[in-house]
This record gives C-alpha cells, sequence and structure tokens, in this order.
C-alpha cells in the first residue's frame, strides 16, 4: 500500500497528499464516501490511492467537499460523472458553485484550473453525517474559506480540520474575497473547534497531529501575530501563492512567475492592500524569502521550481 494511505479504522482511511492536492478521508462502509477529490490534474493519481484502499470510483456514493478550493474538489466532476454520487458541501459553497461563481471558491482569482461540478445537498452547521457506526458533527468553520466546515467524530475525537488547522498554521487568507474581518471569523472557528474534545486532527494539509488542543493552539496564536501586524497577513498570503502558482505552473523563469503575478487580480491587489502598491519590492522580497528557506529552488536551468510535495 502506498506509504501515504494511513488506515484510521478497517474502514476509514486518510490519505496524506501534498500542497497542491488536498489531504482525503475514504470510508469504504456505507455509505461508500469520498472526503474531498484533490486538485484536477492529479486526478488519475487521487484514483489510484483510493482504489488502493479498496474503493473504486465508480461505486463511490457520497463526495463531501470540505470547501470548494481547487485543491479540495478537483476530482468532483469526473468522479460523480463516472460514479453517479451525490455531492454534499457547506450551503455557502453549494450556493456559489451552483451559480457558477469562480471568484467566491477562488479559482479565477488566483488563475487556478478547476471545474464546476453537480452538487446534491446542503451541508448545515450541527448536521450529523452518519457513516456506518460514526457519528460526523459538521462544523461550520469560516474564515479561510466561507464555506467551509469541520467533521467532528462525536464517538471518538476526531476531527476533520480541513484548512482551519494544520500543523502550526492554515490556509491563506484571502480578505479581498473573504472580507477583512476574515482573521476574525478564523478565530472564531479556532475557539468553537478548541471548545470540543479534540483527540487526533486529519488536517487538509500535512500529517495527523495527535495533539489537537495543541495544534488549535498554535493557530489561535498565529492569527492572533496576524492581527497585531496585518502585514504579516499579506506576507504569508504572498509567499504561499507564489509556492501555489509554482506548483501549478512551474517550473518559470523568474520573469514568467512575475508576469503571471502582475497579470493576476490576487497580486497588484495584495499589494496595494498590505505593502503599499510597492509590486517589484513585494515579488522580490517575498521570492527572495522563499529562495533562502528553500522553499523554491533553481532547477538548473534558471528556472524557479516549488520543492514542496504538491
Ligand atoms: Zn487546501
Ligand atoms: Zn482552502
Amino acid at each position: 500500500m502506498d506509504p501515504r494511505i494511513i488506515p484510521i479504522t478497517d474502514d476509514l482511511f486518510f490519505i496524506q497528499r501534498g500542497w497542491l492536492n488536498g489531504n482525503h478521508l475514504v470510508f469504504t462502509g456505507k455509505p461508500r464516501t469520498l472526503v474531498d477529490t484533490a486538485y484536477i490534474r492529479d486526478a488519475a493519481e487521487t484514483e489510484s490511492l483510493i482504489a488502493q484502499c479498496g474503493l473504486a470510483i465508480e461505486d463511490v456514493e457520497l463526495i463531501v467537499n470540505t470547501h470548494a478550493h481547487c485543491d479540495h474538489i478537483g476530482g468532483n466532476a469526473e468522479f460523480q460523472r463516472r460514479s453517479g454520487c451525490q455531492v454534499a458541501l457547506h450551503q455557502v459553497d453549494r450556493y456559489f458553485v451552483d451559480q457558477r461563481n469562480d471568484w467566491a471558491t477562488w479559482w479565477g482569482y488566483y488563475q487556478q484550473d478547476a471545474a464546476f461540478f453537480p452538487t446534491h445537498h446542503s451541508l448545515t452547521d450541527g448536521e450529523v453525517l452518519t457513516l456506518g457506526q460514526m457519528n460526523w458533527l459538521v462544523l461550520h468553520t469560516p474564515g479561510h474559506g466561507m464555506g467551509q466546515i469541520a467533521l467532528y467524530c462525536m464517538d471518538t475525537g476526531w476531527l476533520v480540520s480541513a484548512d482551519t488547522v494544520w500543523d502550526g498554521d492554515f490556509g491563506v487568507l484571502t480578505t479581498r474575497i473573504e472580507g477583512l474581518d476574515a482573521p476574525f471569523r478564523l478565530r472564531e472557528s479556532l475557539e468553537r473547534l478548541g471548545r470540543l474534545r479534540v483527540q487526533a486532527i486529519y488536517p487538509g494539509h500535512g500529517a495527523p497531529l495527535a495533539d489537537g488542543p495543541a495544534a488549535i493552539e498554535a493557530c489561535l496564536a498565529r492569527v492572533a501575530a496576524f492581527l497585531e501586524d496585518p502585514r504579516r497577513m499579506g506576507r504569508d498570503q504572498v509567499r504561499k501563492i507564489l509556492l501555489y502558482t509554482l506548483m501549478m505552473r512551474g517550473p518559470l523563469h523568474r520573469e514568467g512567475l512575475w508576469q503571471l503575478g502582475s497579470a493576476s487580480p490576487w497580486f497588484p491587489e495584495t499589494t496595494e492592500l498590505y505593502f503599499g502598491g510597492k509590486l517589484e519590492a513585494t515579488f522580490r522580497d517575498n521570492l527572495d524569502y522563499l529562495l533562502e528557506q528553500g522553499l523554491v529552488k533553481d532547477d538548473g536551468e534558471g528556472r524557479l521550481v516549488c520543492t514542496l510535495s504538491a
């Protein structure tokens, strides 16, 4: 079995992907369920990993999306077509997907590839999703994404945190789309998760976290630092999206990355919002930081590549 597949029980599996692709949960009992479907380009790899858990795409009965960002819904259109399964997501994200609004989903804002897909069920806060013997509470956790949910297993204390809690970090805060109060809503979402009896966390990116409460505390500290100095939030956004752009479009010459950024909606706006509109300095300083940290390197032919796993 692929080492990225972590069996949780006999019929529940966690699959750890990278950063361009969000992680999955695969449930092979009734109903046969897939939580999140990664990035569209890597659908064949996603299918192979899910098959290794004992679930063929044609047999999927339910896709639950933690939110509608491109790294979590990429396989939806194809997998739904082949399986005829139901697709469930929070009512807010479902609304915007049904409206074909690729701004609310960020795909247009960040120049991402994604395909719209049919939806069947609106998840609401407080709803219970029953998978076999397990009861998962649906929690609306906005901040990073307006229609993002977490799933809390009331029987075991496991939390599927999506992009609200990673290891010491969380998904980028896109205030232009989510609103300038996005960090406040993220803080509320984290505080709410902190009041649950959380055991292990299965995040949207990265490895499972054994100490759930400590992970939530670390995220709360990070939000506090962002609120104290919003430019930290701006730097985080620029760096994460530059990395993401390189994962999607790389390898790219420095000039190519600059061209993509300056022609995008997100880069000029973010620079305006946090860095006085100084486009070239913002690009240079943050790219240099990523190179220093080894998150970006030269591929030997003068092109930039992201060193994180996709
Ligand atoms: Zn994600
Ligand atoms: Zn996300």
